[in-house]
């Protein structure tokens, strides 16, 4: 079960910065998912970490050995990526033992592995399939086993469950994180996927623009992101500007453009100071307009609707001027039209209250 330690590894691209000053430790055993929009230098560290691209600056440390300059191949890493590169004239069988056989190891070894793989896999009656005779799924399965086959401890997934539909991919986290954790593998997976990355990992790394800006079990960074970026990139949030009002023992108030005030939980930001709120769809619920003027509850009008299945989506322009979303569960069938007139109700104990960014929230939120 190795351990991966990059140390302020950078990579530059003539006038491009794919990855700036990067320090990570992934432990032993560890499953993490890197996890950031597109070109913010995910697959670079993922490729670095393999011996693959050749870091401009820094020092990768697997199992407390520098191998900054061992070519790939000398340091034992299984990789899964999104095309599968599977040899289409080579059943499974022989798809699977490549990996050993490249290693030299003899050929009950090579079977015992083989098998093993197959097993973990659920391949075992495809041995004689070839890759056009398999469906996407089996593709990837064959992927992931022969990476399993080489015996690496240390398995690098580049989306790897990036070709699968929703139904089989959310399967298909749950299989993988499964092999990993039986096999005590250790396990870096890129993707720029949020809802794969919470569902897979035991600690998420964030990234935007070559740097890490965040990391955290999926829960805390769900909960208490340390950046409008993260909070914006994890989840469904909604962002509202104010000023702080009031400031007392247990929390704030902040005032709204339209005047309407929010109590929160945050203590540290000074009165009159400008700040943002971000509070998460779920934690919002819409009202008739009777219930204005209780605490937390913000008049706006339904702008929007989309049925989602199990919630309901609604758009509401908020009298302060933004435009929020409001996700409920769809427990009977939507109760408001667009056009009404209501109030949302907003459960601010879970809401992050952040100083408003002096450059603006644009640069923020957006998702490059
Ligand atoms: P994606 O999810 O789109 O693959 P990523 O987060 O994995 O994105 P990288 O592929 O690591 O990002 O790329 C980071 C930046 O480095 C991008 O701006 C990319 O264009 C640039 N880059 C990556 N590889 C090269 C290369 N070989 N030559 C020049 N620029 C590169």
């Amino acid at each position: 079960m190795p351990e991966v330690k990059l140390s302020n590894i950078s990579k530059h691209y003539d006038k491009v910065i794919a990855v700036d000053s990067v320090n990570l430790t992934v432990r032993n055993g560890e499953y993490v998912t890197l996890l950031g929009p597109s070109g913010c230098g995910k697959t670079t560290t993922l490729r670095i970490i393999a011996g693959l691209t050749q870091p401009t600056e820094g020092e990768v440390i697997i199992d407390g050995k520098d191998v900054t300059f061992a070519p790939a191949g000398n340091r034992d890493i299984g990789f899964v990526f999104q095309h599968f590169e599977i040899f289409p004239f080579w059943d499974v069988w022989d798809n699977v033992g490549y990996g050993p056989k490249l290693r030299g190891l003899d050929e009950i070894e090579i079977e015992k592995r083989v098998w093993e793989a197959l097993d973990t896999t659920k391949l075992a009656d495809k041995v004689e399939n070839f890759p056009d005779e398999l469906n996407t799924p089996e593709l990837q399965r064959v992927g992931v086993a022969r990476a399993l086959a080489t015996g690496a401890k240390l398995m690098l997934f580049d989306e790897a469950l990036g070709a699968l539909d929703p139904k089989v991919k959310a399967i298909f986290q749950h299989e993988l994180r499964k092999i990993v954790k039986k096999n005590k593998l250790t396990a870096i997976h890129v993707t720029h996927d949020q809802l794969e990355a919470m569902a897979i990992a035991d600690r998420i790394i964030v990234m935007r623009k070559g740097r890490i800006v965040q990391i955290g079990e999926p829960t805390e960074l769900y909960y208490t992101p340390n950046d409008i970026f993260v909070a914006n990139f994890l989840g469904e949030s909604n962002f509202i500007e104010g000023v702080v009002s009031n400031v007392t023992e247990i929390g704030s108030e902040i005032r709204l453009r339209d005047g309407s005030i929010l109590r929160t939980n945050e203590k540290a930001i000074k009165r009159g100071k400008r700040v943002v709120i971000s509070i998460r769809q779920e934690l919002l619920k819409i009202y008739s307009i009777e219930r204005l003027g209780a605490l937390n509850f913000i008049p706006g009008k339904i702008i929007g609707y989309r049925f989602l299945g199990d919630r309901h989506s609604y758009e509401v322009k908020l009298d302060a001027g933004e435009t929020i979303g409001v996700k409920e569960f769809a427990r009977a069938p939507p109760s408001f039209n667009i056009e009404d007139i209501v109030t949302v109700r907003m459960d601010t104990s879970l809401a992050v209250v952040f100083r408003y960014p002096s450059d603006g929230l644009a640069p923020h939120l957006s998702l490059e």
